[in-house]
């Protein structure tokens, strides 16, 4: 079968590997669907500390069953299904407390697993293990299914923030994970939702698919006045950064309104993520600062529910779809911010 692997940074090869066999706990898919991400981009450029070359690469999965070992029960070959990309063990201290996106012993499909952007993948017994594989609904196409990866992400981060009713809400970042921040937000009974982005290109692209209320182009305005302006000057009640940018952090803290949440969504790079922040803002302000690592396997059934209950729509958010063997020139499109989810199709 035709496969991308990793093999070094700046060295992703499409190439043909032996087709894997599931173990007696293991299930097999024909991939119909993998998604690609920003983090995608990251891997074939710098490569990751928890990947070991060669390895497929390839965590927003969607597809149908052929094959479960002799150990699996419940799921049959035909089965339309989405699988988790961050596996927690289950065991630890976190994952018995329900904090499975903190878990010390997490593991990831694209990472220590051979992931999606090949015709088949393995979908190890330790992602069934935490239910880590969620039958797609009828009515759900794959290419769908493969955003609710993301879409999980994106649900963690704003549960954690406490986005509900009547709030005013700042996406910082108008990528993917921007646009799903904007829908799931609405869907959440948000007030009102500003979006914010140092590109206008791709604010707009943006804005044109999700219609937040009002959209901030950082690079031309001063972000912190603007919301201010828009808020009557109490600031955004939710303030989401999901850029890898600092200084996003630290305008965050400053448009943040009395008792508001900020998301620390996006991480920043490991050689720079210092930032300055007033702590009596924080003080004053009673002002909650969250961050946001993944998701778990609840959060993956979830946001698969809200994307087949149209409360988040998805398949709008799909602009490109390529064939296995253009991963490369899509990772290419993802890295050029041109697209808003680009989505492979092996
Ligand atoms: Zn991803
Ligand atoms: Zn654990």
């Amino acid at each position: 079968m035709r496969v991308v692997r990793f093999h070094g940074p700046g060295d992703v090869r499409l190439e043909d590997a032996p087709e894997p066999t599931p173990g007696p706990g293991d299930v097999k898919i024909l991939v119909r669907n993998c998604s690609t991400c920003g983090t995608d981009v990251k891997i074939w450029k710098f490569g990751h500390h928890h990947i070991v070359p060669p390895r497929v690469m390839g965590h927003e999965v969607a597809g149908e069953i052929v094959e479960v070992g002799g150990e699996v029960a419940g799921w049959q070959p035909g089965a339309p299904v989405q699988v988790i990309a961050a596996i927690p063990c289950g065991q630890c201290h976190d994952c018995q407390r329900g904090r499975m996106t903190v878990c010390p012993n997490q593991e990831s499909i694209g990472y220590h697993y051979d992931g999606g952007f090949a015709e088949y993948m393995v979908v190890p017994a330790k992602v069934l293990a935490v239910n880590g594989l969620n039958r797609v609904p009828d009515g759900v196409s794959f290419a769908e299914a493969s955003v609710t990866e993301p879409l999980a992400c994106v649900l963690n981060g704003q549960i954690l923030a406490r986005v509900g009713e009547g709030d005013d809400v700042v996406v910082v970042g108008a990528g993917p994970i921007g646009c799903l921040h904007v829908r799931l937000a609405r869907a959440r009974g948000a007030s009102r939702v500003f979006l914010v982005d140092v590109n206008s290109d791709r604010l707009d692209m943006a804005a044109a698919m999700v219609a937040p209320d009002a959209t901030v182009c950082a690079s031309q305005t001063d972000v912190v006045d603007e919301i201010g302006k828009l808020t009557d000057g109490r600031g955004a009640d939710v303030i989401i950064t999901a850029a890898a940018s600092g200084k996003a952090q630290e305008q965050a803290l400053q448009m943040a309104a009395r008792q508001g949440r900020i998301s620390f969504f996006g991480g920043l790079p490991k050689d720079d993520p210092v930032i300055k922040c007033d702590s009596n803002l924080v003080h004053y302000r009673e002002l909650t600062i969250v961050g946001a690592n993944g998701s778990s396997p609840a959060h993956n059934a979830e946001a698969l529910r809200l994307i087949a209950s149209a409360a988040v729509p998805v398949a709008d958010l799909i602009t490109h779809r390529l064939e296995l063997d253009r991963t490369l020139a899509a990772f290419d499109i993802v890295a050029r911010g041109e697209a808003i989810k680009v989505t492979i199709e092996p």
